[in-house]
């Protein structure tokens, strides 16, 4: 599908995550084609990738154990130094840190990024996004990624530029990350693919993963939803169609105005307003914010399917490492009851 057709992302297995929920898109008031009343889930045809072997994975073996706990990185860009002190932060409270790559932010290469998180101590989990790389240079990351020590590959298509961010700069968009999953696969990657369950079209969500793992992922890693209850709902659904691959949800880490007001503002993300509402006017915001996410963790661990938790977001305005204290104090309690 061609932008002229609807989709500024080109996406041949969309919708993507970013759907608004009138079922416009993501990036202005159009309609997303992928989300009309009519429309249905884009199958995947072609063959998934086979390995000899299963991916080396750090991540995904201790999922077969016990719940894992996946962190987002948070660090300014291009400051090498401010993202060892990070990962130094949260190494011993996650399995995993999960590098993103976002639109107005960029950072160094992500096969680099791999690299330093190793270095300081941290297990990279990449995202790679196919926004900004036409498909030879994801093909350069892919075999740079295996060399860096990168534990798996998070596959996504990548948001698109908002209005006004680099204006003129190109968004190449050559595959989605459907197809850069499959890419992934061939290469010997741990894949990981996102899925929006909450994300207009509802209906097609589940049936969507199912397309995603049959091109080759290993792991979904699922955006926040209002409450635990909705993540079992699409599990239960995805299972239900032949989802075999194991689930990672998301837990939103707020302990502040600005970190909540974030993670509220993101298109596909459904956070519960009331519970956020409730930790910002608690007396110790901070001490709030965390039980509420640690008891969020335990009650998606409890959903049959689900693995483990990624604790997203900044989880604090105050600056990277007071986020990353906010996390490894979620991680390490959630690990203190496995
Ligand atoms: S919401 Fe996503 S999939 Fe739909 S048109 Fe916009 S970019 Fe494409």
């Amino acid at each position: 599908m061609s932008d002229e057709q609807g989709c500024p992302k080109r996406m041949t297995y969309g919708p993507c995550g970013g759907v608004r929920d009138d079922a416009s898109c993501e990036l202005d008031q159009r309609p997303c084609p992928f989300a009309q009343p009519r429309a249905e889930v884009v199958r995947w045809t072609e063959p998934t990738a086979p390995l000899p072997t299963g991916p080396s994975s750090r991540l995904l073996d201790a999922a077969r154990s016990g719940p894992v706990v996946l962190s987002d990185l948070t660090t300014r860009a291009y400051d090498a130094a401010g993202l060892a002190a990070v990962v130094d932060v949260l190494r011993g409270s996650c399995d995993a840190v999960l590098v993103g790559e976002h639109q107005n932010r960029p950072d160094f290469p992500p096969a680099l990024m791999a690299m330093l998180v190793a270095q300081a101590g941290g297990t990279p989990w990449m995202t790679l996004t196919c926004r900004d790389r036409n498909r030879v240079v994801l093909e350069q990351e892919l075999a740079g990624l295996a060399l860096a020590g990168a534990d798996g590959v998070l596959c996504v298509t990548g948001d698109v530029r908002a209005p006004g961010v680099r204006p003129g700069v190109t968004q190449v968009f050559d595959l989605d990350g459907t197809r850069l999953a499959a890419r992934a696969r061939e290469c010997g990657h741990a894949v990981a693919v996102p899925e929006a369950p909450a994300a207009v079209p509802r209906a097609l969500r589940p049936a969507r993963l199912l397309q995603k793992q049959r091109a080759g992922a290993h792991l979904a890693v699922l955006n926040h939803v209002a409450t635990p209850g909705e993540v079992a709902d699409f599990v239960t659904a995805a299972r239900a169609l032949g989802v075999g691959i194991p689930a990672i949800a998301a837990v939103a880490v707020y302990t502040d105005e600005r970190s909540a007001r974030v993670l509220q503002r993101f298109p596909g993300l459904h956070l519960e307003d009331a519970r956020v509402e409730a930790v910002l006017e608690a007396r110790d915001v901070r001490e709030a914010g965390i039980e509420a996410a640690v008891a969020e963790a335990r009650a998606l661990l409890a959903i049959e399917g689900v693995v483990g938790v990624n604790l997203s977001g900044l989880g604090s305005g105050a600056g990277e490492l007071a986020g990353a204290r906010v996390k490894a104090e979620i991680g390490d309690r959630i690990r203190e009851g496995r």
